[in-house]
């Protein structure tokens, strides 16, 4: 017979029950969301045209530059496109100065980052540099520019593939004069002061990154229709007929190359059902989403990215805990366990979601790595078999839960494209902690897929899943690429 505290961590655990139909009627909601964002601003999934026309397919060649702003390092690298499917990569990575995030002007951040290239170049690509600088020099106008994929992971509105204006910043960032400017504009003007041989190309998205990269690395002659995001947060990217993006019709200052037929779309699908009409909503989510800094917004991202899958799993346990007549974690004649009370097992977010691909991984009958992780996470010491037992149960519920929810956009977007109406393999990037390390992810994701009739086994089958990484490196050099070849 269970022990009281299995048979609750067994009900709670029903509670993460996402079952076919509910899968069913999120993708039939998924595709009415994604129509609706397609024709007009403002809807809850933004569906953003990111002006990139073309995905590569691994024959591209030549050198381009990545540059990456999004948190607190700065990301330079230069990408040598080999044309055969494979890239080298060299970077390096500076950390930026807490002044110059929020104390300084636009010119002081901009002039640091232009610096930053200007190290990168004498360091790495010395012979380039010094080639142009005697050029101009001499006066010979024949410029010779490396282009750059600028990855600026901030809220922006974009015009065109190499400009977009700053909405607010974010994470910690907090540089007034910048809001309402081109970024791209100002990195080009930070660099032009340098005489810096560089043009900055393209205005790049890390999720669209993703897609490209994947393009271009994978096997094959179909390009790659979606790259996908399971990490801190999630997102998707996938191409689009531009016909069907009926919004960009009253875009009156875009500009794009219209020769493919086609434009990325960037769905930020993180804020699917932000209205909670079809997405599943335990205590815990209802509560997480209560106590969080946006409550209401990223209601998907909420139930399936790293952020937060740690979080629901700490208020369910902490809810077997508080529960006398269970009690998790409480010791008894046979066990000593002990939680300290400054335990991060009582701090909002102090559970990490690697914790969960810890546990998952457990299956042995000993579960020691469990054990240890939970006092190397927690400092949770001694913990019964039985305390193992229901955290495994909870985990395994909350991890397929949000494998299972990935597959809706997923399934939607290969339903809204028609791409299963024809024999070839659909190629699909993924990147993201989760998606990587969470054990058999993939595998709930597909059985969730399955289950969608208009996809079923025979959709199923033909979808391949690879990880895609580096969106921000050879991601943003593609997209550079693609857009010096629009011009
Ligand atoms: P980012 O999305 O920030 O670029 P990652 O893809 O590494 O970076 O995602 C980080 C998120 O993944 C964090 O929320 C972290 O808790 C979670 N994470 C880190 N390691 C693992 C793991 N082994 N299994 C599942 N989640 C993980």
């Amino acid at each position: 017979m269970s022990s009281p505290l299995l048979t609750e961590a067994t009900r709670i655990a029903r509670d993460f029950d996402y079952p076919a139909a509910e899968v069913q009627r999120g993708v039939a909601e998924y595709i009415r969301q994604s129509n609706e964002g397609l024709a007009k601003e403002n809807t809850t999934l933004s569906q953003i045209p990111t002006f990139v026309t073309a995905v590569p397919n691994g024959t591209e060649k030549g050198l381009y530059l990545a540059v990456d702003l999004g948190g607190t390092n700065f990301r330079v690298c230069s990408v040598q496109l080999h044309g055969d499917t494979t890239f080298s990569l060299t970077q390096s990575k500076i950390m930026i100065p807490r002044e110059l995030m929020a104390s300084g002007t636009s010119k002081d951040l901009f002039t640091f980052l232009a610096r930053q290239i200007e190290a990168f170049l004498r360091i790495h690509h010395n012979e380039h540099f010094e080639a142009h600088q005697r050029r101009r020099r001499d006066g010979n106008e024949e410029e010779d520019l490396f282009d750059l994929g600028f990855t600026f992971s901030f809220p922006v509105r974009q015009h065109g593939i190499n400009s977009g204006t700053l909405i607010r910043w974010t994470k910690g960032f907090n540089i007034p004069d910048a809001v309402g400017h081109d970024v791209c504009a100002l990195l080009q003007s930070a660099i032009d002061d340098l005489d810096l041989p560089v043009r900055v190309a393209a205005l790049v998205n890390d999720t669209v990154g993703t897609l490209m990269a994947r393009s271009y690395t994978s096997p094959g002659e179909t390009g790659t229709l979606l790259g996908a995001i399971f990490g801190t947060g999630t997102n998707g990217a996938y191409v689009e007929k531009l016909e069907n993006i009926s919004k960009l019709q009253s875009m009156k200052d875009a500009h794009y190359d219209t020769h493919t037929g086609e434009m990325i779309i960037n769905a930020e699908w993180g804020s699917f059902d932000n209205q909670l009409g079809v997405l599943p909503c335990t205590v815990y989510d209802r509560d997480l989403d209560a106590d969080s800094n946006n409550p209401g917004i990223q209601m998907f991202e909420k139930r399936v990215s790293g952020m937060f899958l740690g979080e629901i799993l700490r208020r369910a346990l902490l809810d077997l805990h508080n529960n006398a007549s269970v009690g998790l974690f409480k010791s008894s004649t046979t066990s000593k366990v002990s939680v300290p009370s400054d335990s991060l097992f009582y701090r909002q977010w102090g559970l990490d979601t690697s914790l969960l691909s810890i546990v998952e991984a457990d299956t042995t009958k000993e579960m020691k790595d469990i054990k240890v992780a939970l006092k190397d996470h927690l400092n949770i010491e001694n913990a019964s078999d039985e305390d193992c037992q229901a955290v495994k149960i909870l985990t395994h519920a909350i991890g397929k839960r949000a494998a299972r929810l990935s597959a809706v956009p997923l399934a939607a977007i290969l339903i809204h494209t028609g791409k299963l109406n024809t024999d070839d393999i659909v190629d699909v990037g993924v990147d993201g902690s989760v998606v990587e390390y969470y054990p058999n992810f993939e595998g709930h994701l597909r059985d969730a897929l399955r289950e969608v009739p208009e996809v079923g086994p025979a959709g199923e089958k033909k979808v391949r899943i690879g990880i895609s990484k580096d969106g921000s490196g050879v991601g943003a050099a593609l997209i550079a690429l693609v857009a010096s070849k629009d011009e």
